[in-house]
């Protein structure tokens, strides 16, 4: 990796740290999940990133990808237990990051535990440890009385790619994927007291370019046109102000196979999920954790 990326990696890891302090004063008991989703990403373009993906703000049994839609009235409650899952890149190069929240103070030690066990996770990473290593390792570290969720993995970070091939699961795997210097890693380990397998929920509110190919009419093409912009990277359908046609433009171009639809994602039988998540760059020796405390 040349200086100049590695720069980009950690700045991206700086807006992504100011965005969690963001999030810790505004997630309070009645905010508004919009105005929680627009303080985080807001927080992010101030410190000169531009979000990655629509900040995560899933809670209780639902693991990932909610989002507030346009107009959601949704709340935050003092005994949800909120994943904030936060993302942003300069000039493609990503951080993500997530914090679990929980304003009551009767989830603490759960969170503390999950953050102990990415700590755990993130300092067993270091060039020439396998995937498979790594999976077995945060398995056995896991809390005897949580279970890890077996189907929501890390994974690999590519330049205006989120999700960029190598998964990185969180349990025992014979995966012989060896980390190299320079690699750009999201590691996030999940617990829940349910089973520790998710499950595909209603869809949600974040969609992401899929094909521009074959898109017809007037507003879908303008649609395009602005979807664009994201280079490829999920975006909230909130971020388009859509009308009521392009609302309807937006569903046509998820059956054409244009969009992707991102299905929220939740316990299977709706256990609590917890979740904490840090990027680190792969060092000879351990590895550079671009995303700071959670
Ligand atoms: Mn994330
Ligand atoms: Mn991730």
């Amino acid at each position: 990796m040349d200086d100049e990326t590695r720069r980009k990696y950690l700045e991206a890891g700086e807006a992504v740290q100011k965005a969690k302090e963001t999030a810790r004063s505004a997630c309070e008991p009645g905010a508004g999940f919009q105005e929680i989703a627009q303080k985080v990403e807001q927080a992010v373009r101030d410190a000169g990133a531009e979000p990655a993906f629509p900040v995560n703000l899933s809670r209780n049994d639902e693991a990932a990808h909610y989002t507030p839609g346009p107009g959601t009235g949704r709340t935050l409650e003092a005994e949800d237990v909120l994943k904030v899952d936060i993302g942003a890149h300069v000039d493609g190069y990503i951080a993500d990051t997530a914090v679990t929240l929980n304003t009551s103070g009767e989830h603490d030690e759960r969170i503390k535990q999950n953050r102990n066990l990415l700590e755990k996770a993130v300092e067993f990473v270091e060039a020439g440890v396998t995937v498979g290593e790594l999976g077995t390792h945060i398995q056995r570290e896991a809390p005897g009385d949580l279970n890890v969720i077996q189907n929501l993995t890390g994974h690999y970070l590519g330049r205006y790619v989120q999700h960029a091939g190598v998964s990185v699961p969180n349990v025992n795997n014979t995966s012989e994927h060896e980390f190299k210097t320079g690699d750009a890693v999201a590691i996030e380990p999940f617990l829940t007291d349910g089973t520790g397998q998710v499950r595909n929920g209603k869809p949600g509110n974040i969609y992401r370019l899929e094909s521009d190919s074959g898109v017809r009419g007037r507003t879908q093409r303008k649609l395009l046109d602005r979807i664009k912009e994201y280079n490829g990277l999920p975006f909230a359908s909130r971020w388009l102000d859509p009308s009521g046609r392009e609302r309807m433009a937006l569903q046509k171009m998820v059956q054409s196979g244009n969009l992707e639809h991102y299905d929220i994602l939740t316990e299977s039988r709706s256990g609590t999920v917890y979740q904490a998540e840090h990027t680190v760059l792969v060092e000879e020796n351990g590895c550079t954790v671009t995303t700071g405390d959670i």
